[in-house]
Formats: structure tokens, sequence, C-alpha cells
């Protein structure tokens, strides 16, 4: 098999892993794909660097096949199709080639399992090995690793990859042993375990005064979780990715909506779930990791998945009228970022601004605060939001996308790293 035909099928096998990428591109479905990248051009993905910059990688797998049999992945064991496999010097030599012409700025590699977890992890340490000490490559590096493998090659991968992740792939040991029975939660965790604490040791050795250089360490790591292969609620979900960010302190956790796959187990839904769905657990996540939210004041047990109408910092305040309206020159920090509408930013620059006089609604507007949504829960110098006799469902009712713009929202791909900026910029 020709180099360009090995390329197109382990990049096509590649882009449903969304560990490092946008999930926001293009619709994963296999089925009479031909053969692109998750972003588009061959293998070529977006993912963004530790630094916030978007950059291109050359996102493939070493080889399709594998020795697991994990229901929702299109190249397990039982799954029929066509096999391929680079040499990792193919892998190098197409790597430097791409970068050296300028289309891409680093490496994703991922594998499918062959002859051990141990000797496929060999396999792709060697490929980031020759990059860095053959050919010098100051290129991204992003390697996946394998939670059977031994601690020590894991921590070589590290000393070579700027990431490395390991997908958690479904949030329960439940899930997993009914769609990848080969896998293990406690495994899994206890290789991110050792992970975080080389990721620690390394901050640590580099704070000390005085001390030589430490040898380079990934600087983070991330997971995928797979959405709707099994039925984990969003609660679920969430609850296992605030265990991952607060256990093991990874810096992203990825959603990824399962997608249809050519000759689907018969343990798999038929249909995947609403985009929109995985849009929502990004909102979600953000509201964990940087509003003070809480998983449970997210979902409620009356309601363990999201809202797929509203987001769900709106979702949440419309559930908690009393906090409301909340005064913009008098509210606690912690209060104003459950401002729907109000993002990071935002709260700060209201912080700092009353200090020195009294906010009215021009200044929410110089600060493009989406006032619609901000008004009937806030106070400000010059508005006290008038109740107008609503309701709670006639307030929720005031949100909700007409009709046609719901259809719309529902089959719009669900932004990732990127939307989240949006979120950023107060959107949330
Ligand atoms: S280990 Fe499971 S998810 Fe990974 S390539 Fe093999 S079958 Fe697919």
């Amino acid at each position: 098999m020709d180099l360009k035909h090995k390329l197109e099928i382990l990049a096509d096998a590649a882009k449903y892993d969304a560990s490092c990428a946008s999930s926001g591109a293009a619709r994963k479905d296999s089925r009479g794909s031909a053969g692109v990248g998750s972003t588009g051009g061959a293998g070529i993905c977006h993912s963004y660097a530790p630094d916030g910059r978007c950059i291109s990688l050359l996102k493939v797998l070493l080889t399709n096949t594998c020795l697991y049999d994990c229901h929702y992945c299109i190249n397990r064991r039982s799954s029929n199709v066509q096999r391929a496999r680079f040499t990792p010097d193919e892998v190098v030599r197409l790597t430097l080639d791409f970068y050296k012409r300028n289309f891409i700025e680093g490496l994703f590699l991922s594998s499918g399992i062959i002859r051990s977890a141990d000797y496929t992890m060999e396999l792709v340490i060697d490929v980031a090995r020759k990059l860095r000490e053959e050919h010098h490559f100051r290129g991204y590096i992003h390697l996946k690793t394998i939670p059977e493998a031994s601690p020590a090659l894991i921590e070589m991968a590290g000393r070579y990859a700027d990431r490395i992740s390991i997908n958690i792939e479904l949030p329960t040991q439940q899930g997993l042993t009914k769609l990848a029975p080969e896998k293990n939660l406690a495994r899994t965790q206890e290789a991110m375990g050792h992970i975080r604490r080389k990721i620690d040791e390394r901050h640590a050795e580099k704070r000390q005064p005085g001390a030589p250089k430490p040898p380079p360490f990934a600087t983070g790591q991330s997971t995928q979780m797979l959405v709707g292969a099994d039925d984990s609620t969003d609660a679920v979900i969430l609850r296992r990715a605030d265990v991952l960010y607060g256990d093991y302190r990874l810096r992203r956790v990825y959603y990824s909506g399962f997608s249809p796959i050519p000759e689907p187990s018969s343990l798999l839904p038929i249909k995947p779930p609403p985009l929109v769905r995985e849009h929502r657990l990004y909102q979600a996540d953000w509201l964990l990791r940087f509003y003070g939210f809480k998983v449970d004041e997210i979902t409620t047990d009356a309601a363990p998945n999201l809202d797929l109408q509203l987001d769900p910092k709106l979702a949440w305040a419309l559930r908690n009228r009393p906090t409301f309206p909340a005064d913009i020159n008098k509210a606690s920090r912690e209060i104003l970022l459950r401002v729907p509408g109000l993002g990071v930013r935002n709260v700060e620059r209201i912080l700092g601004a009353r200090r020195h006089t009294r906010l009215r609604l021009a200044d929410l507007l110089r600060l493009r605060v989406p006032m619609k949504k901000v008004l009937p829960f806030i106070i400000a110098a010059d508005h006290t939001p008038a109740r107008l006799g609503l309701d709670d469902d006639a307030l929720r009712a005031r949100f909700l996308p007409p009709p046609k713009q719901a259809e719309l929202d529902f089959d719009a791909p669900p932004p990732v790293a990127g939307d989240i900026d949006s979120v950023r910029s107060g959107e949330l």
C-alpha cells in the first residue's frame, strides 16, 4: 500500500478522536466520507496550543488495527474496515514533509493496539523520539497514551510530547464493561494520576532556585468522553469530568457526540445524540471550571440532562429566580458570575469600573453585554427590571429560540474551544 493510501485510511480513522481538536468541525460521520480529517485537508486538524494559539496538526493513527473490541469504535477488532499501518519512519517523514511546507505546526498521533499496549506505546514513542532527537523537530506533539502501558513508557511519552491524553471514553465502569470490555476506569484514572504527578514534579523542579533546567515534560493532559453511546446522563458525564479536573488536573475534557459508524454494533443506539447536547456539555463544563458552579446546581435529580433549548447558566437562573435581580453596583463577584449574559471578563470589568462610578445600562452596552439576556436579572443605576407580570414559564418562553431558529440551532455544529471564547466574552 502506498503512503498516500495509508494516509487516507489512517487520517480518516483518527478523526473520531476529539481529544486534541475543536469538534466544532464537520460531523464525524464516516459513512460515505472521502477520508478527510476532522476539519478538512487530509489528516489536518486544528487544535489549541497551551498558550491558546490555534494550530494545525497532522492527525493520524499509527495503525487502525486493534486488539480491543470497543463497540463504538470503527477500528475495533470485529470491524470490517480496511486496515493499514505506518512504520514510525513513515510518520516521521510525513510530519517533516508537511511541517517544512508549512501545512502543519505539529503532530497528533494515536494508534490502535497491536501485539500489546507496551509494544504499541514503544512505536508511538519512537516516532516522537526520532522527531525530537534525530530531526530536532520543534513543532507541537500530542501523543495519545494507552492506560494499560507501563508507567515508565507513559512517562517517556511525556518527555517528548507537549501534551498527552488518555481517553476515558465513558464516564462509568458499567458503560465500559458493556461497550469497551477491555477497558477499565480505575486503571485509566491511575495512569492519569501518574501523569499528573510527573507534571507536578516537573513544575516543582522548575521552581527550585539555582537548580539546572529539568528535562522537558508535557505541560498538560486531556481526555475525551463519548456522549450518547450509552445511557449516561449529563449529570453522570459532568460528575466524571469534575473528578478529572479536580483529582487529575486535566487541562481539558472533550465531549464527543457518538457518531454513527459503518456496520455498527447492535449494542449502540441507532441515532446519534443531537449535536446541541455536546454544545450544552461544553457550556456546562465552562461553568464548572470558571464560574464557580457545582454539578448538582447545573443538573438536578429531577432533570439529570441539560436543557437543550437554553444554555445551562440561563436555565439555572430561571430555576433560581429569588437570587435575582443582582445589583451590578453591589453584588459580589460570585453572584455577578451567575448572571446570564455576563462572562468572566465582563464581570472583572464591572468590578473594576464600579470603584469609580455607579454603572448604568449604557456602561453595559459599551461592554457589549447581551442586553436582552441580562436585563431581567440585574439592577443598574438607571434600571430595575419590571417583572412585567411574567411568571417563570413566561420568562423562559422569552428566551426560547423561535421554532425555526430552534431547528437551525439543533443542526448547527457545536462549537468547542473557539466557541468558548464567545462564552468567555460574555455570552454565558
Ligand atoms: S482501543 Fe478501543 S477505541 Fe482504541 S482503537 Fe482499539 S477499539 Fe478503538
